[in-house]
């Protein structure tokens, strides 16, 4: 693992993210772009532009190592033809902001049916949500985040996912975050050797490791399958501290960021230094 870090608050500005990831001891980070409980926000300023751009080159971190996540609002599956537009025209909008920071890739979660279409049907939606978007924008890659399965929510299955994917027209364009504590919650189970090695195996073979784009993570409160997205702090769940250790030490993701969504910001920067010490 070589590049960590936290998801900061970008309150004041987006360009205020960069330093505050990098006074934690950061290699990598997290942010929204605007106000994640409101469907509207200002647009980016030339100069906030100018002084993320500089403030993430002077703390080197590259475009690469930098998850922007999408308003909690937004559902691309949204069953109701009413109600889709607004969730497209938002997400279109989050993917122009990345676009404008000079970033290369959007975390989301892929959406919710509500109990009023099935989950074929809502990934369905999703995917042509996300074509949609991809065709209006350049150099953004769409990274479907997969989920607890928390209520209605959709993507707790890596089939969902690999559905979704198979019907994007530009699969350069489109990648993966896997959170640790929903994979754990929706049934995966990470924590055993046993268990790890399968469930990367499994992820392989439904979606491509190829299209990991970054991950999640978390350790968990909630049990195994127990479909309930609850977070805790890295070793202090149930995934425990040997799974970090395993996953710290995984070359095969070596190259993408790990993003801390872990609840107690005040050890974020011990977090940080602990899992980078995994060597
Ligand atoms: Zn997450
Ligand atoms: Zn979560």
């Amino acid at each position: 693992m070589k590049y960590v870090g936290p998801h900061v608050s970008a309150s004041g500005g987006v360009e205020n993210a960069p330093e505050q990831a990098h006074q934690l001891g950061a290699t990598a980070f997290a942010l929204f772009t605007k106000n994640q409980r409101q469907w509207k926000s200002a647009p980016l300023t030339e100069q906030s532009i100018r002084l993320f751009k500089e403030r993430c080159e002077k703390y080197g971190f590259a475009p690469e190592v930098i998850l922007p996540h999408d308003s909690y609002l937004i559902n691309l599956g949204q069953p109701d033809d009413d109600l889709l537009p607004k969730s497209r025209e938002a997400f279109l909008d989050e993917m122009q902001r990345c676009e404008q920071l000079g970033l290369t890739m959007l975390n989301f979660h892929p959406g919710s049916h509500l109990k009023m279409i099935t989950i074929e049907q809502c990934l369905d939606r999703i995917a042509e949500s996300i074509n949609l978007a991809l065709d209006q924008t350049h150099g953004v890659t769409a990274v479907i985040e997969n989920t607890a399965g928390q209520g209605s929510n959709v993507g707790f299955s890596f089939q969902h996912i690999a559905h979704i994917i198979s019907k994007i027209e530009d699969k350069t364009r489109v990648g993966v975050c896997i959170d640790t504590c929903h994979t754990y919650s929706a049934g995966y189970d990470l924590k055993t050797p046993e268990g790890y090695e399968a469930t990367w195996k499994e992820f392989d073979k439904t979606i491509g490791l190829n299209y990991l784009k970054a991950v999640h993570l978390n350790d968990t409160k909630k049990e195994l399958g127990s479909r309930v997205d609850r977070h805790d702090s890295i070793g202090k769940g149930l995934l425990g501290m040997e799974f970090f250790e395993r996953i710290a030490r995984d070359t095969r993701f070596e190259h993408i960021p790990f993003i801390l969504e872990t609840p107690d910001e005040s050890l974020w920067a011990e977090e940080i230094r602990m899992l980078l010490g995994m060597k």
